[in-house]
């Protein structure tokens, strides 16, 4: 199972706490993000990450890429909402290809622990037989 995280610079604490908190089950799994995200995350938690590029250099579109190549399980995608983002139309085309794929998807913090408990039970392993 591949986790995807992105993390806007406003929400960067909160996906590193989030990890930190969920950080055991996490390390089950293959978790790739976008460039800051997953180095901010890897350096408090340990958990290998496969980086991408920085969100504002292409790495989101690099994980649109994976969603619509299947390579992606769950997203976790902390936006914020209050500040408009000039690569914003690519964070709605990730959500969308999300929609189009059927990838389970949070972006804020209440949804994400519901997601993360769904996958540490084995609820999200159906994603396993749509390969
Ligand atoms: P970043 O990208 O993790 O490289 O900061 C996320 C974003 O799209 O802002």
């Amino acid at each position: 199972m591949n986790v995807a995280l992105i993390a806007h610079d406003a929400k960067k604490e909160l996906m590193v706490q989030f990890c930190i908190a969920y950080c055991g089950i996490l390390s089950r799994y293959n978790i790739c993000a976008t460039g800051t995200t997953g180095k901010l995350v890897g350096e408090a938690t340990g958990l290998q990450i496969q980086r991408f590029l920085s969100g504002s250099q292409g790495g989101d579109q690099q994980i649109a890429s994976a969603i619509s190549c299947n390579e992606v399980d769950l997203l976790i995608f902390f936006r914020d909402p209050l500040t408009m983002k000039s690569h914003e139309p690519n964070d709605i085309n990730i959500l969308r290809l999300c929609d189009v794929h059927n990838i389970p998807v949070a972006t804020n913090i209440a949804t994400a622990e519901a997601l993360i408990h769904a996958l540490e039970n084995g609820d999200l392993d159906w994603r396993e037989y749509m390969r």
